[in-house]
């Protein structure tokens, strides 16, 4: 075998995800891509604003000499000062332009914050269900991964959070709105997890980093705000990107956001631009650097993603699915109707329906349902999903 065992381990427990990917593609074959509910990815359907045509027209028309060439590898001043002045009227910290660094996606910045941080054999904490890639992210750069159940409505749990805390432990990640549940966390359970995390790290002489993954931070609805990390502990970092909140899953860029007054930020600042260049990113896309600094303020048409979740969430739960609400994001993750997601999973199949276990996301028991797909597919699955809960025997709450 020419690849390495840990990447042949590592695709074969990922191998449902690719049997999954090609039976879309073969009921799409046979019955036609608007009669196969494919829920399975995050990758939105909508355009980015208009605001990000007009400045990329603009930029196409006037372009800005040497603005192909490498740049520092933090990024452009000018994107990161505009990224910093949101930030500091949000929280009303201090941020400026080197608290900044520019990144390929959330996915390349939480690698870098993890390589900047982690020692061989350092433990972060992730609270189920969670970003399977967190998985792969921490592995990659010599830490272990600590899995910690969450509370009920998939809450963290502080008390079993407290409990996986030791002296090796280097950070805990969160990512709310979240991805597969679409729950977020309100202030007193940000405020109460920033103690813990300071208490715990004070008590043992360590300093535990929290790291908020955030790509979905705009994406709320109901009027309800994401309350800022930055607000409940000094030593946290925001990862995020303009994947979901401007559509550019493509174009891979976002951004790390350091507290103002974290620990031994200067060395941690130069800690992160130095991995950014040498984990092979340089630095993010400059056109999208550009391009994103005079977007900062913009965003896509969330009420369509409201929208979609209404007409989902209410055809589910009157079917007697059992789904906690999603308040932001786009995914749902209601309980599977029978114990093994899996089974569920190929029983969903059967009539054109694809979602992913929740054992994907490192708690069975559910599947997840995204739903940044076109209404026209999801108006076309209710009667599949009316039909699967027949033959569950699903009982329709009473009213
Ligand atoms: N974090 C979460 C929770 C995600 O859902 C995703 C993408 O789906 C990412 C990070 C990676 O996003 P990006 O495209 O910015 O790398």
């Amino acid at each position: 075998m020419a690849i390495s065992r840990k990447i042949t381990g590592f695709l074969s427990q990922a191998s449902w995800i690719r049997k999954m990917f090609e039976e879309g593609e073969r009921l799409r074959a046979i019955y036609g891509a608007d009669k196969v509910y494919d829920f399975t990815l995050g990758n939105p359907d909508v355009e980015p604003p208009a605001a990000f045509k007009e400045e990329l027209r603009k930029l196409a028309l006037n372009p800005i000499p040497g603005m192909h060439r490498y740049m520092s590898n933090a990024g452009y001043e000018e994107t990161r000062r505009a990224v910093a002045e949101v930030l500091a009227e949000k929280t009303g910290l201090p941020f400026k332009a080197h608290h900044i660094v520019m990144t390929v996606g959330a996915g390349g910045g939480l690698n870098v914050v993890l390589k900047t941080l982690l020692d061989e054999g350092s433990e972060v904490i992730v609270l189920t269900p969670y970003f399977v890639e967190y998985r792969f992210y921490v592995d990659n750069h010599g830490g272990i991964i600590k899995e910690v159940p969450t509370g009920s409505n998939f809450q963290p749990d502080l008390t079993a959070l407290e409990e996986a805390i030791t002296p090796r432990t280097k950070a805990v990640i969160i990512n709310s709105p979240n991805n597969p549940t679409g729950v977020v966390y309100g202030t007193d359970c940000l405020a109460a997890l920033g103690k813990l995390l300071d208490k715990k790290g004070q008590a043992m002489g360590t300093t535990i980093y929290l790291i908020s993954d955030e790509p979905y931070a705009k994406i709320v609805y109901d009027d309800i705000e994401v309350p800022s990390v930055f607000q409940f502990t000094r030593n946290s970092i925001v990862v995020t990107s303009h994947s979901k909140d401007l559509a550019l899953p493509g174009e891979r860029i976002g951004y790390i956001a350091v507290h103002p007054e974290i620990e031994e930020s200067d060395l941690l600042l130069e800690g992160l631009v130095f991995c950014n260049r040498t984990l092979g990113f340089v630095n993010a896309p400059a056109l999208m650097q550009r391009l994103v600094a005079r977007l900062q303020r913009e965003e896509v048409d969330i009420a369509g993603y409201q929208e979609k979740r209404d007409l989902l969430y209410n055809h589910l739960v009157s079917l007697g699915f059992e789904v906690v609400k999603p308040q932001g994001a786009f995914y749902m993750f209601p309980r599977s109707p029978i114990p093994d997601d899996l089974e569920f999973a190929k029983l969903a199949q059967k009539y054109n329906i694809l979602v992913v276990p929740g054992s994907g996301f490192g708690l069975p028991g559910y599947f997840r349902i995204s739903y940044c797909i076109s209404k026209q597919i999801i108006l076309n699955s209710l009667p599949a999903w009316e039909r699967l809960a027949r033959e569950l025997g699903l009982n329709k709450p009473v009213v």
